[in-house]
């Protein structure tokens, strides 16, 4: 595409990023074909290439108007775009830089400014933000039945390890997440901790910046990612013993975002090479976990009988471009996962998105309701708190993350032999805690890992926890979910 940059942006290094991005579009359209809204509403100024040139005409010295504003708006910044466009265009990137021009040049009538000022502060600062959540639930019966239904009921996390091991990551523990689902840090925690890998959550840590982000804060959003790599590097420091191998990311929109920082950050000369080195060592849990599915099956092979239907957010499928990670780490543990139709769409929730553009968020959440239940699975999991809250304002069937199912199958399997590090005192382990047994479902023998394993692709055998396990007969109890097993 040609483009003839103004003077006004032509100097600058966002004006420059934005003409090389628009030079690789060659208008072909493929794009409009996957994009939700314009699957929504048939508009191309509602569709990727349409936004694309709304842009181009913005930096070409075209005054931006309120009507370019709302199409900049409705965009869900899913990136779904991105992964059709043959040409490689960096849709989201064009997107931040034209949001930015459009909103210092169109501004925001005073509900809208003060709107997205309560959601910038609020929601990017824990404290904050559980103090809001506490209230909220005091007065929920109140409330707007859309704002009702935002607020879940609060939750117990559960105890969180406190055991030290050789092997650690620093785990991001989000903003919103730890008041709205709290469990989703400490199952992994407990996860991790059982694969013999420490969390550590350095305290100084805070919002990744995706909010901000999302409202067209650029600026925001680079002093919440400066303060999370203050918080971090003295643990990346690889002469000190407290190095940590990986910087994990439970919720994949804060993933997508950490994962930028090298590029956020790439005009700062004080901070450039930092920000590129902490997006290396960030990685999704699933990417984490990939490498640990021997162990995994060792420990809950064959435990979740639930069938369970993957929605991949899309902050995982098209920000961070991993696929398919979950669903055979799933796989592998003899998890019956089906994905839905369209799981390539967004789900509506999209950061601020189901706030500020509630009508379409509504709309594209129950398409993907009607699609996940169709599966006729027992449990919707996903890998990002924000679609699972979304998700679970629209349907009765549970919305969990799938490190919960882990944990909670790792719970179970305590619950039938007792925790293997509990017997140290000479007891056999085969007379600690019997449950009621109800069920003859039996623990997979060895010869059973290794067929998982091998359609996994793995070689390994892991003996460690089979060995002990091996034969025993596992209880009945209702799941988290809070139905019983199937036989
Ligand atoms: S698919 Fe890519 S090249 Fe084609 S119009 Fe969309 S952004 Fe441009
Ligand atoms: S990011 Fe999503 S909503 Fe926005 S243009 Fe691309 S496909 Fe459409």
């Amino acid at each position: 595409m040609q483009t003839k940059i103004s003077e006004e942006f032509s100097h600058s290094a966002e004006g420059q990023e934005a003409e090389q991005i628009l030079r690789q579009c060659v208008h072909c359209g493929m794009c409009n074909a996957t994009c939700p809204t314009y699957q929504l509403l048939g508009d191309e100024l509602d569709g990727p290439r349409g936004r694309i040139y709304l842009i181009k005409q913005v930096l070409e010295g075209q005054q931006p108007t309120q009507k370019t504003q709302t199409h900049l708006d409705r965009c869900l910044t899913c990136r779904s775009c991105e992964t059709t466009c043959p040409s490689g265009v960096q849709y989201a990137r064009l997107l931040e830089i034209g949001r930015d021009i459009v909103e210092k040049k169109v501004g925001r009538s005073i509900t809208q400014k003060m709107l997205r000022g309560v959601l910038k502060n609020g929601l990017s600062n824990p404290r904050l933000f559980q103090h809001a959540l506490t209230w909220g639930r005091k007065i929920k019966p109140v409330l707007p039945r859309q704002l009702q239904e935002k607020i879940p009921a609060a939750t117990s996390p559960g105890v969180m390890p406190q055991a030290e091991h050789a092997r650690k990551v620093i785990m991001l523990e989000g903003c919103v997440q730890p008041g709205l689902a709290p469990n989703i840090n400490a199952a992994t925690s407990r996860v991790l901790d059982r694969l013999q890998i420490q969390t550590v959550r350095p305290q100084q840590a805070g919002c990744c910046g995706a909010v901000r982000l999302h409202l067209s804060d650029t600026d925001g959003a680079i002093v919440a990612a400066k303060n999370n790599i203050d918080a971090w590097w003295p643990l990346v420091n690889e002469a000190l013993d407290t190095r940590v191998e990986h910087i994990v990311m439970t919720a994949a929109g804060c993933g997508v975002t950490v994962k930028d920082y090298g590029h956020l950050l790439a005009h700062d000369s004080a901070y450039a090479e930092k920000a590129k080195k902490i997006s290396a060592l960030t990685c999704d849990l699933s990417e984490l976990l990939t490498d640990s599915v021997p162990e995994l099956i060792a420990l809950v092979g064959g435990e979740i009988t639930e069938k369970l239907v993957w929605h991949a957010p899309c902050s995982l499928q098209h920000g961070q471009q991993v696929r398919g990670k979950v669903e055979s780490i799933l796989q592998s543990l003899g998890v019956a996962v089906q994905t839905c139709a369209d799981s390539h769409l967004c789900c509506g929730s999209a950061g601020t998105y189901s706030i500020l553009q509630s009508d379409l968020a509504r709309q594209l959440r129950d398409n993907k309701i009607r699609a996940l239940e169709a599966s006729g699975a027992d449990v919707i999991v996903s890998a990002n708190m924000a679609c699972q809250q979304h998700l679970q304002t629209g349907t009765k069937m549970p919305v969990l993350h799938w490190i919960e199912v882990l944990d909670q199958a790792l719970a179970n399997r305590s619950a039938l032999i007792g925790p293997v590090d509990a017997v140290s005192d000479g007891t056999d382990i085969a007379t600690v805690a019997e449950p009621v047994v109800t069920s003859p479902v039996l623990m997979p023998s060895e010869s059973e890992i290794a067929a998982m394993l091998q359609a996994n692709g793995e070689t390994t055998v892991a003996k460690k926890k089979s060995g002990k396990a091996t034969g025993r007969k596992k209880a009945a109890g209702p799941t988290k979910t809070g139905k019983s097993k199937k036989q």
